[in-house]
């Protein structure tokens, strides 16, 4: 089998989105579609419990994509034009495909620590299904698999490991999403498709990402962004003096064009055109206004 090697390591930059969220960005949305079939990887950072009051994401409209938001620590509320209303509590995700049009807000609140950590990616969508209903999976912390072998703890929110399916299915580009915590020094591996895009985000510790040649070769300390290269297995080592804690996701690139404007991601510049005119018409989120 092919490790895959490190092509790219990014370090997020912070950035304020919405109403005073801070946040720490690895990548947006960019005609460029670098990491097709990603189109945002964003990490909250509320961390800091005397920071005052957090306002959120309020009413926003989203098309074309899919957004995944996992949380640990805190939670977000959630509300939208489909009459849907939830809490992503802390270890839940919420995977939600646009389709067509929503409407929604989204309210990250503090943890009893003071803290709001979590994740939120955007998934692109084939041609095929920008115009889709809108569809929500929503996950809470104990559907989640568990699987855990040889220094290895790994959360199963999305794809296939050890013989176990994740929670978050059907989805176009067949993802590959996985919370993973590996002991001091412990090593873990797993087969990928070659030709899928992967990356690991390192949040907490640092290891080795790569084929066991690299290894004698740079650690990665958190919080960072790895890219990998194509190849059929992705290898990572704990370094051995701390545990690493790591997301590591995967999907087909989708290989067609990207128009990003803001909270939609179309094909074509007609298709944005199509999307402001359905707002104006008031048939942006009709047929989810049920
Ligand atoms: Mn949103």
């Amino acid at each position: 089998m092919k490790s895959r090697k490190v092509s790219q390591v990014i370090e997020p930059k912070l950035v304020v989105e919405g109403a005073d969220v801070l946040l720490r960005r690895s990548f947006g949305p960019s005609r460029t579609n670098l990491f097709d079939p990603f189109l945002l990887f964003d990490h909250f950072a509320f961390n800091d419990p005397i920071e005052g009051p957090i306002t959120g994401f309020p009413t926003h409209p989203h098309r074309g994509i899919e957004t995944v938001t996992y949380m640990l620590q805190g939670n977000v509320r959630h509300r939208d034009s489909l009459g849907n209303t939830g809490i992503i509590g802390p270890g839940a995700v919420q995977w939600m495909t646009s389709g067509r049009g929503i409407l929604h807000e989204e309210l990250p609140k503090r943890g009893p620590d003071g803290r709001v950590d979590g994740f939120q990616l955007w998934v692109n969508l084939p041609a095929a299904l920008k115009m889709s209903q809108p569809r929500y999976q929503e996950i809470n912390a104990d559907e989640i698999p568990v699987i855990t072998e040889d220094g290895a703890s790994v959360r199963l929110i999305a794809g296939k490991f050890e013989g176990q399916t994740g929670t978050a299915t059907e989805i176009a580009i067949q993802p590959l999403y996985m919370d993973v915590t590996l002991d001091a020094g412990a090593s873990f591996q797993i087969p990928i498709a070659s030709g899928s895009a992967a990356m690991a985000y390192v949040f907490e510790g640092e290891g080795v990402f790569g084929p066991e040649r690299d290894r004698e070769g740079e650690y990665i300390e958190s919080i960072r962004m790895v890219i990998f290269s194509d190849g059929d297995l992705i290898q990572v080592q704990a370094s051995p003096a701390k545990d690493v804690r790591f997301l590591l996701i995967a999907g087909n690139p989708i290989q067609e064009p990207v128009v990003p404007y803001g909270p939609f991601v179309m094909n074509t510049e007609d298709e944005i055109r199509q999307v402001f005119e359905d707002i104006k018409n008031g048939t942006f989120a009709k047929d989810s206004a049920i």
